[in-house]
């Protein structure tokens, strides 16, 4: 089976660059969200994630932030060859984003369905009064009842909030949305009801989404394909049962030791010996071999390629080399 992906990044390379010297944030990436899917990307804190969203969105600061490298293919445009004007019109409208604190994206001092309108009105040509009821649809649509319209966010508790962020993300019912550790600021109970929500409205809206969490019990609820980050790089892509039932990278063994299935109630990564490496200070070829019980002459002097297993698991890592089928790159 071979399916066009709806997003497409390939060899991206994000550095900061400082006087104090280079940071590399994304070394080689790889990552395919396809339609109507949801993807998981997976990582402890500091492997890459969030400037991987930002890149997507080409919202990563510059300076000192720059994308030296590699493509973000969105319906077969380079969005890192976009003008800003251009980017002005995917951002909100087809590609959409959530933050983690819903208070970053909230504006306190604007009534939550005044700041739905505001999004409907800045990507639809629509008049006043229908955006106006679109908004108050989208309170609904989360949950809120629409008499709520003329309330601000310290109104609402920290899971309603959220709901208002993801009613503005969907209000122009875009393609892809981004969430970034989505329910990781909210109480436990409500993080479920929110996952339920944003998974109940994806496919109502047929939104192909990027969920990027530490979480595995998300990735286990809510994920059709996972990407593992390490060190800036997609070390392994795959379905989701197939990444659980066989996880090939000796990081992903690590991260999914004491996990045997996807039903299992594990919540949180688990903890590998050693650290991630310092981002100005990479370890030569494979980033992973300092930690890597499997490490060989070959890991420490180059960085390996991708190998394709077959067409839903791909994995960076020589222990593979010799099962390649296709190489990607
Ligand atoms: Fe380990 Fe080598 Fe594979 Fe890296 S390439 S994960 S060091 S075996």
């Amino acid at each position: 089976m071979s399916r066009k992906p709806l997003l497409d990044i390939k060899n991206l390379n994000v550095h900061y660059i400082t006087h104090e010297g280079t940071t590399k944030a994304i070394n080689d990436l790889n990552l395919a969200l396809y339609p109507g899917e949801t993807l998981g990307l997976v990582g402890e804190t500091g492997a890459g994630k969030t400037t991987t969203a930002l890149s997507m969105m080409q919202l990563v600061p510059d300076p000192p932030g720059k994308i030296i490298s590699g493509e973000i293919l969105y319906h077969d445009q380079d969005l890192t060859k976009l003008s800003e004007h251009e980017l002005r019109k995917i951002r909100g409208n087809q590609i959409s984003m959530i933050f983690q604190d819903p208070m970053t994206s909230l504006n306190p001092i604007m009534t939550v369905g005044d700041q739905i309108r505001e999004g409907i009105l800045l990507h639809q040509k629509v008049d006043m009064a229908t955006a106006t009821k679109r908004a108050s649809d989208m309170l609904e649509v989360v949950g809120i009842p629409m008499e709520r319209y003329n309330e601000y966010p310290h109104q609402f508790s920290g899971g309603m909030k959220q709901r208002v962020v993801i009613a503005i993300a969907l209000s122009c019912n875009p393609e892809i949305l981004i969430a970034d550790e989505p329910t990781t600021a909210l109480d436990v109970t409500i993080q479920a009801q929110v996952l339920q929500l944003m998974e109940n409205l994806k496919k109502d809206f047929n939104t192909s989404m990027l969920m990027i969490t530490h979480d595995l019990g998300v990735v286990a609820n809510v994920c059709d394909h996972v990407a593992i980050m390490y060190a800036g790089t997609v070390i392994e892509h795959a379905e989701k049962h197939m990444l659980y039932r066989t996880p090939k990278h000796p990081y992903t063994q690590g991260l999914f030791g004491s996990i045997p299935n996807v039903e299992e109630n594990v919540d949180r990564l688990k903890p590998i010996m050693g650290l991630m490496p310092d981002p100005t200070n990479l370890p030569t070829g494979c980033t992973f071999h300092p930690r890597c019980p499997h490490a060989m002459d070959i890991c420490q002097v180059e960085f390996p390629r991708i190998t394709r297993l077959n067409d839903e698991h791909w994995v960076r890592c020589h222990l593979y080399s010799a099962d390649e089928e296709v190489s990607h790159e």
